[in-house]
């Protein structure tokens, strides 16, 4: 945009406080600097992290921040029934006032598994076997709601509040029951033909390995490095196979690794190893510029960090491996609730209707010495702007309603 078109939209958003300025530059001579930041409470969003074992339900607000916490663990592949998610974003909705009401404008699910052309979702942690997800939450929720695998919602996270600001080409991978990724290629969020791209955890990284997965193959990298494996090869070389009670935290592998503790210490290194040897063919592949570390795999990053290091530098390219740097992500456990919030706002950025209740009228009343997170909202404003660019939410990454009824 040339400087009056931004000139004139930074009118407009103030106007509609979208947008604050917050001071002003020293000046060198030429224009006023101002210095403008996004309005936390321009707009709210429910947000629902359904990854591993446990639930997580909550409000987020426009800079990802959460509030009103609803979490309740799940039984690793019994099957969630839906009125236990009903019973979470009804108690998250009943805390809201009309005025937080009135701005929550969409719902965003971080879900682990695949989704299917049918609508519905496959996700093991859930006993869930092509779940019409959407379908049943459109019963009770009068809110469009978009849709995306951890991996897409954690790299958006990570891209809008994390490590990864501004940066166009990263990777995302992380362990917890599962083994997933996210992957941002040249700016743009890579998702496959059916949505279905990123299934790192079943790269073959050995094909002679023994070690048994998910899927009922062998030799995928997720049967060695996610945190249940992780364990699992613990308890085998310390002479108790078969018998790693699910409750034993990788934690306790990693402290036991840190205390020199040799089987611990072999079992991350062969972790570290194997995925090291999957980031390197991401590497060649792709062409990152940063590798970012997240779940359980943030707690080991200490001792995981130097092994992939070792490992990339054997099996990169060189001149792919300059300049890609790894590390770990610090948005911790609510990674997943932040990064349905920057699903759902990536999204309502390219919902028309969604849009024009952001740009509404919001009329601030700041409580307290300049605490923006205080501040009161009153109305939700009418359709008062100019009517904005027509778009399209992604379709590759989420299923959306129109609602049913306006919220102001
Ligand atoms: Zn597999």
């Amino acid at each position: 945009m040339n400087s009056a078109c931004v000139s004139l939209t930074v009118q407009h958003l103030t106007r509609c406080g979208a947008i604050q300025r917050i001071g002003e530059l020293r000046s060198t001579g030429g224009r006023k600097r101002e210095v403008l930041k996004l309005n936390s409470e321009t707009a709210y969003f429910v947000v629902v992290d359904l990854e591993g074992t446990r639930i997580r339900i909550g409000l987020a607000n426009f800079l990802g921040d959460v509030r009103y916490r609803w979490e309740e663990d799940v039984n690793y592949r019994n099957r969630l029934e839906i009125r236990d998610l009903q019973h979470g974003i009804n108690a998250v909705l009943g805390n809201l006032d009309p005025a937080e009401r009135s701005r929550t404008l969409a719902v965003g699910v971080s879900y682990t598994g695949l989704p299917h052309a049918s609508g519905g979702i496959t996700a093991v942690n859930l006993g869930w076997k092509d779940f019409p997800l959407g379908k049943h939450l459109e019963q009770f929720v009068d809110l469009p709601i978009f849709y995306g695998n951890d991996g897409v919602c954690k790299i958006l996270a990570e891209r809008s509040l994390g490590v990864a600001q501004n940066c166009d080409n990263c990777v995302y991978v992380m362990a917890g029951v599962g083994l997933g990724i996210g992957l941002y290629v040249g700016g743009r969020l890579v998702t496959g033909a059916r949505e279905m791209a990123g299934e790192f955890g079943h790269m073959t990284v050995d094909p002679s390995a023994a070690d048994k997965c998910n899927c009922g193959k062998t030799g995928c990298l997720e049967a060695i490095a996610s945190s249940p494996n992780i364990v699992r090869q613990y308890f085998e070389l310390t002479g108790r196979a078969g018998q790693h009670p699910k409750s034993y935290p990788v934690t306790e592998v990693f402290a036991r690794a840190r205390a020199k503790d040799g089987a611990a210490m072999a079992v991350i290194e062969r972790v570290g190893r194997y995925l090291g040897l999957g980031l390197a063919n991401v590497v060649n592949l792709l062409n990152p510029e940063l590798i970012v570390l997240g779940g359980d795999y943030v707690e080991g990053q200490d001792l995981l960090i130097p092994c992939i290091r070792q490992t990339l530098q054997k099996h990169c390219l060189p001149d792919l491996l300059e300049g890609v740097e790894l590390k770990a992500s610090a948005l911790g456990h609510e990674g997943g609730l932040k990064g349905a919030a920057s699903l759902a706002f990536s999204h309502a950025l390219q919902d028309e209707e969604l849009l024009r209740r952001m740009t509404s009228p919001l009329q601030l009343q700041p409580q307290g010495s300049g605490n923006e997170e205080a501040a009161a909202l009153t109305g939700g404003g009418s359709a008062k702007t100019r009517k904005e660019r027509k778009g399209k939410p992604h379709g590759r990454t989420s299923h959306t309603r129109r609602p049913k009824g306006r919220q102001e």
